[in-house]
């Protein structure tokens, strides 16, 4: 259940190819996170998607965030690729530390390292 039902029929019809796009078409298989995530990883963060995170050791496997946390708004300049980290580091600060706190006990669950995997398993 990466995705609650609720917030999956917010998503765009073509969400998976927006987001393939924008994780490695545009960033490079890189994550984009310039350091607003709050993390202190330098200008750009060196996490590269399918290999050791650097700051974690786990393998990295990128996902997309809305800048604006409003999953409706798909405008490439309102979504960044962003390593689990990151994505959760900036969705912490988006959010009363509660509800972030909850969000990312539900939304990583064991053994799982993507916050929003693509319907159909991983590309
Ligand atoms: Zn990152
Ligand atoms: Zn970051």
């Amino acid at each position: 259940m990466p995705i609650r039902p609720e917030m999956r029929t917010r998503y765009p019809r073509d969400w998976p190819q927006i987001s393939h796009r924008i994780r490695f078409e545009r960033a490079g298989g890189r994550c984009e996170c310039d350091g607003r995530c709050g993390r202190r990883h330098g200008s750009r963060c060196t996490a590269v998607n399918g290999e050791p995170h650097p700051a974690t050791g786990t393998r990295v496997v990128l996902s997309v965030a809305h800048l604006d946390d409003i999953p409706e708004h798909c405008d490439d300049d309102n979504l960044a690729a962003m390593c689990a980290p990151c994505h959760l580091a900036y969705d912490a600060g988006l959010h009363a530390v509660t509800a972030a706190r909850t969000r990312a006990a539900r939304l990583i669950a064991p053994g799982q390292t993507e916050l929003f995997p693509t319907p159909g398993g991983p590309q």
